[in-house]
């Protein structure tokens, strides 16, 4: 579904992103995890077209990816970022925030698709004229979701979505995305920093560092500590006992 090849990001002099190449079938998981600074949001940036980047490929469902995304591609891919309270409008009720990817491509039944939508984040209809700043930081994050996938979507770029949330909360939006992405067949590429959220949400991973992918593994690999590099093992020993509740870094596919 993703097919990413040889992609470079450069801002300015720094080489953000050097040769990074990796592949997501259609209804899997990928994580991206790393430290800080290693790359990761550039890399759903670039996808995204939001960061200038070159690459040897980049293709979504077998489509080369155009210099400018084209509405069929904003279509298809969707990003929900970390902070809910910078994503969506401030000042817009959901309503509105529901019904402009809706008009924008010209996606008839807008009261129906938002109600429904507004369900499927497990948001009641009482939610619809709320404004954001009447609504929790876990709900603000399942209205954003819902934005991201009232166009019906088929891959999602998850930018550390839970990490902006208290613990008790995170395993809950996790929850949610993982049931979307099972009913829906949705592809998923999802950064974190947090081993653990990865585990339970990826069957493959990429580790990255210094804006480089140094290992790919799968969640097998992971759980049972079989990394190939020594900067993988450090990664895995530093997130031990950061857990965030109710994630377990051993939950089944
Ligand atoms: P991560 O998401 O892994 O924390 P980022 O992809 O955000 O890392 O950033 C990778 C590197 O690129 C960092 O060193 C960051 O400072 C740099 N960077 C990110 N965005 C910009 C930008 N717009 N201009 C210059 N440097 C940037
Ligand atoms: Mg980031």
């Amino acid at each position: 579904m993703i097919d990413v090849a040889g992609l470079n990001v450069r801002y300015k002099e720094f080489h953000a992103l050097q040769d990074v190449s990796f592949r997501v079938g259609r209804g899997e998981s990928f994580g991206l995890v790393g430290e800080s600074g290693s790359g990761k949001s550039t890399v759903l940036r670039a996808i995204m077209g939001l960061a200038a980047s070159d690459a040897a490929r980049m293709e979504i469902g077998g489509v080369a990816v155009g210099h400018s995304r084209n509405t069929s591609f904003c279509r298809r891919v969707q990003m929900v970022f970390q902070d809910p309270y910078g994503s969506i409008h401030p000042r817009h009720p959901v309503d509105r925030i529901l019904s402009e990817p809706l008009s924008i491509h010209k996606i008839p039944d807008a009261e129906a698709r938002i109600l429904q939508s507004l369900k499927d984040v497990g948001l009641g209809p009482g939610f619809r004229f709320r404004f954001p700043h009447q609504l929790s930081g876990g709900q603000r994050q399942r209205v954003a979701i819902a934005r991201a996938l009232i166009t019906e979507p088929e891959v999602l770029l998850l930018d550390e979505p839970t990490s902006a949330l208290d613990v008790s909360v995170q395993s809950e939006i996790l929850n949610l995305l993982d049931g979307l992405r099972r009913e829906r067949g949705l592809s998923y590429v999802m950064v974190s920093h947090n081993l653990a959220v990865v585990a339970h949400m990826c069957s493959r991973l990429a580790v990255m560092n210094h804006g480089r992918i140094v290992e790919e593994m799968t969640r097998d690999d992971l759980n049972q500590g079989k990394a190939a590099e020594a900067y993988t093992r450090e990664l895995i020993a530093a997130s031990k006992g950061y857990r965030p509740a109710g994630v377990s870094a051993c939950a089944p596919a």
